[in-house]
C-alpha cells in the first residue's frame, strides 16, 4: 500500500519560542546564543529578521554583528524549548501514534490509512500549532520518510509541500545532493568529486557505482534519491539503540597544555561512560575529535580488546590517541570524546583475556555507586579528582550536566 509520510519541522524554532515569552523580540532581528562571557558565543538559532541580513546558525556573535549591527541576542532556555517540542508534538500524536521524533523541533508521523487524507492533516497542524501556541511549522508530505523531509524544507516558514510518486523527478531531482538527509560534508565531497552535484545525479548514478565510492552508505543514499527509502515511521515509545554516545565542549579558555587537554578529556569520558551505563551499553572503540586554533578538525580512533564502560579506562584511551597523534598538539579549543561500536552491557563480555575480574568488578562497582549517588544528589556530586583542578574547564555550565546536553547520541 502507498504510504502517507509526513514531516512537520518547527521554523526557527528556538527564537520563536523566546519570542512567545518576549514578544519585542518578533519586531527586531535576534538570535539565540550562547553567552559571550564563556564563548559560546555561537548562533544557534535566529529568527526571519536576522535571516534576511545573512544570519547563519553557526556564526560566531562576532560574525553575525559584524552582518547585522542590531542584532539582540538572547540565551536558550532549553527547559522552555522541551516544554513546547511536547506541546506541537502532542497535537500531531492526536493524528497518529506512529510518530518518530527527530530532534527537538522535528517529527515524521505516518498517517497512512487515516480518515483524513494526508494534505488536510497537514495543513490541520499546521493551522492548530500556529493558532494554539504561536509557532509556525512547515511540512512536507510524501510517500517516504526521506521526501516528506525534503518537502518540510522546501516552503517555509508556516507552509506545506507535497511530494508524489508522479512528480518527484520534477520537483526533488533538481536540488543540491546536500539538501537530502544522508549527506553530510565528507559524503558531499565525494559525490562532488566525481561531479554529482544533484539528487537527481545521484539517482543517475546507480547503486552499484555509489556503492563503489561510499560502501553501503553509498547505496542507501541512492535509494534516497530514487524514491526507494522504505524505512518506517516509528512508534513514539519506541527507541534503537544508539550507535554511538558522545561529548564534546568548546570550554571558556584554549586547552594550553596537556593536562588542561587530560581535565576536559576526563570531563567528557565521565559523560559518556554515564550514557553508556544509562543506556545498557559498553563500547569497543573510542574516538576523539580536537579542532585546534585555527579550527582544523584532527579525529583519531583506537580500539578496546574488550568491551568498556568504564570512564578512566575511556578517559585513559582518549589521553592515549592525544599524545600518539602527531598532528594534535596543543593549545586545542574545542575537544569531543566519542564511543562507538557499542554492545549490550553483560557481564561476561566486559572480562579481557588476562581475566582481570576482580579489578573489572570493582571499577563496575564504583561505576554503580557513583551512578546512584548522582541520582540522589546532581551529576555535579561526584567527580574524577582530575577535574577538581580547574573546575571551570572540567564541569562545565552546571545547567548543561545532567540530561541530554552536552551528550550526544547517534542512533
Ligand atoms: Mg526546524
Amino acid at each position: 500500500m502507498k504510504r502517507s509520510i509526513l514531516h512537520v519541522d518547527c521554523n526557527n524554532f528556538f527564537a520563536s519560542v523566546e519570542s512567545i515569552y518576549d514578544p519585542s523580540l518578533r519586531e527586531v532581528p535576534c538570535a539565540v546564543s550562547g553567552s559571550k562571557q564563556d564563548r559560546h558565543g555561537i548562533v544557534l538559532a535566529k529568527n526571519e529578521l536576522a535571516k534576511k541580513f545573512g544570519v547563519k546558525t553557526g556564526d560566531t556573535i562576532w560574525q553575525a554583528m559584524e552582518k547585522c549591527p542590531g542584532l539582540r541576542t538572547v540565551e536558550p532556555h532549553f527547559d522552555r524549548y522541551n516544554k513546547f517540542s511536547k506541546l506541537f508534538k502532542g497535537i500531531c500524536f492526536e493524528y497518529t501514534d506512529l510518530l518518530e521524533s527527530f530532534g527537538i523541533d522535528e517529527c515524521w508521523l505516518d498517517v497512512t490509512g487515516n480518515r483524513k487524507d494526508a494534505l488536510t492533516i497537514a495543513e490541520e497542524i499546521r493551522c492548530r500549532v500556529k493558532s494554539a501556541y504561536g509557532l509556525t511549522v512547515s511540512v512536507g508530505v510524501s510517500f517516504n520518510k526521506i521526501f516528506a523531509k525534503l518537502g518540510s524544507d522546501m516552503k517555509k516558514p508556516d507552509a506545506v509541500t507535497v511530494i508524489t510518486e508522479d512528480d518527484f523527478r520534477e520537483k526533488v531531482w533538481g536540488l543540491p545532493a546536500e539538501d537530502m538527509l544522508g549527506v553530510g560534508r565528507a559524503t558531499l565531497k565525494c559525490l562532488r568529486g566525481h561531479g554529482v552535484y544533484t539528487i537527481g545525479e545521484i539517482a543517475c548514478t546507480g547503486a552499484e557505482t555509489l556503492r563503489s565510492w561510499l560502501g553501503k552508505s553509498g547505496e542507501e543514499l541512492w535509494k534516497y534519491a530514487a524514491g526507494l527509502d522504505n524505512s518506517r515511521v516509528m512508534r513514539f515509545d519506541e527507541k534503537t539503540p544508539p550507535k554511538s554516545v558522545s561529548s564534546g565542549y568548546t570550554p571558556y579558555r584554549d586547552l594550553e597544555n596537556e593536562n588542561d587537554v587530560r581535565i576536559l578529556i576526563y570531563a567528557l569520558s565521565e559523560n559518556v561512560a554515564a550514557q553508556l551505563r544509562r543506556h545498557g551499553l559498553c563500547c569497543r572503540t573510542v574516538s576523539i575529535n580536537v579542532r585546534d586554533k585555527e579550527l582544523n578538525h584532527i579525529c583519531r580512533q583506537g580500539h578496546f580488546s574488550c568491551t568498556i564502560s568504564d570512564s578512566s579506562r575511556i578517559a585513559e584511551k582518549a589521553l592515549e590517541l592525544f599524545r600518539s597523534s602527531c598532528g594534535i598538539s596543543a593549545p586545542a579549543r574545542s575537544l569531543t570524546v566519542c564511543a562507538s561500536d557499542l554492545v549490550p552491557y553483560t557481564e561476561e563480555v566486559q572480562l579481557d583475556l588476562w581475566g582481570e575480574t576482580q579489578r573489572e568488578e570493582r571499577r563496575d562497582n564504583i561505576n554503580r555507586a557513583v551512578d546512584s549517588i548522582r541520582k540522589r544528589y546532581g551529576y555535579g556530586a561526584v567527580c574524577h579528582a582530575v577535574i577538581m583542578q580547574d573546575k571551570r574547564l572540567g564541569m562545565f555550565d552546571p545547567k548543561l550536566i545532567g540530561d541530554a546536553h552536552p551528550v550526544g547520541i547517534r542512533r
